[in-house]
């Protein structure tokens, strides 16, 4: 199997998550994947959907897990589409560090997306913790 990355680290943030050792903002949870808020959005409803399994890249996740990832992408972002009256949407996952991946545990975003309103920058704004818990549940009612 071809390698981008070096072996998975599980200092990582994410991998924090999933032990419970650094908090989230939960949007749905199963025994495969988790969908919690993005805490820089690019948009308002910016979320992403991690495996439990560890991995950096799309291609050294099992095809299982990522099978799981996009049946909860396709739930999430149905729910973040509705909640956030988007009339589209953006699927985006980056693959190493040479591609950008600042996380290197594999996820997807999901990205609600309206004519006209440009996405911010990548991975650098903090959101307040009020309106992304705001956002999160207007979400969680369609989930
Ligand atoms: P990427 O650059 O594709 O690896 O994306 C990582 C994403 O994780 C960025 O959009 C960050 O804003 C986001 N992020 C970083 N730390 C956290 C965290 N603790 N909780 C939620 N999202 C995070």
């Amino acid at each position: 199997m071809i390698k981008l990355d070096d072996a998975y680290d599980d200092g990582n943030i994410f991998a924090k998550i999933l032990r419970g050792e650094m908090p989230n903002i939960t949007l749905y949870e199963d025994d495969k994947t988790l969908a919690f808020m993005d805490i820089m959005p690019q948009a308002v409803g910016h979320c992403l959907v991690i495996p439990k399994q560890p991995a950096v890249t799309f291609l050294d996740l099992p095809d299982d897990a990522s099978a799981a990832v996009m049946v909860t992408a396709k739930k999430v972002a149905a729910a973040v589409v509705k909640a956030l009256d988007a009339p589209g949407f953006m699927l985006a996952q980056l693959n190493s560090s040479a591609a950008g991946q600042t996380v290197p545990h594999y996820h997807m975003h999901i990205l609600p997306r309206h004519e006209g309103l440009e996405l911010k920058f990548h991975a650098r704004e903090p959101e307040d913790m009020a309106v992304l818990n705001e956002t999160a549940e207007k979400i969680r009612a369609y989930l």
